[in-house]
């Protein structure tokens, strides 16, 4: 078995003995069995470092998560949004930017991808000629959440949050 699929299992198993949980409530995990009932929509990066449960301290059944790199949202992301919203009435949403993302740093940079420039051109659209990558990240996820809260304008009562998560002070403030 290769290293990182031994690392996985070690990790599950630890995850299993509560051994590296830092919430003691893994029992209430039963009461998620049937259904979800999530208050909060986080949209965020893919980055593995970027992380909402933790970086929040939540638990299961706490977020609804949906991630993309360079927090933007396309045809999947809305449809995703949609289901949490309508359908599990979530009011409230935070599209939350990162410091040190690599998909602002290439959009302001106007760097090229293969299946990328759909995110890229996006980003660059909502950054304008912002050359400060932590100012973009800011810009970028305000955008976004300006698109998502447009796009849902339909539905009374959202509440809409933007933020920035720094990945070097595990700061995030929310704006
Ligand atoms: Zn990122």
């Amino acid at each position: 078995m290769d290293k990182i699929t031994e690392k996985l299992i070690r990790g599950n198993e630890q995850f299993v003995k509560k051994v590296n949980s830092n919430k003691e409530h893994l029992e209430s995990l039963d009461n998620l069995k049937i259904k979800q009932s999530p208050a909060i929509l986080v949209f965020c990066c893919s980055d593995s470092r970027v992380i909402p449960e933790y970086i929040f301290d939540q638990f299961f059944g706490e977020l609804f998560v949906i991630r993309t790199a360079g927090n933007v949202i396309n045809e999947g992301e809305l449809a995703s949004a949609e289901y949490a919203l309508e359908h599990l009435n979530i009011k409230y949403v935070l599209m939350m930017g990162h410091t040190s993302c690599g998909a602002v740093h290439a959009a302001v940079h106007n760097e090229k991808g293969r299946f990328l420039d759909p995110i890229l051109s996006r980003i660059k659209i909502n950054v304008g000629e912002t050359c400060d990558e932590k100012e973009a990240s800011i810009k970028n996820a305000m955008a976004e959440m300006e698109y998502l809260k447009d796009k849902f304008s339909y539905i009374d009562g959202v509440t809409y949050k933007y933020a920035l998560y720094d990945i070097a002070t595990r700061v995030c403030k929310i704006y």
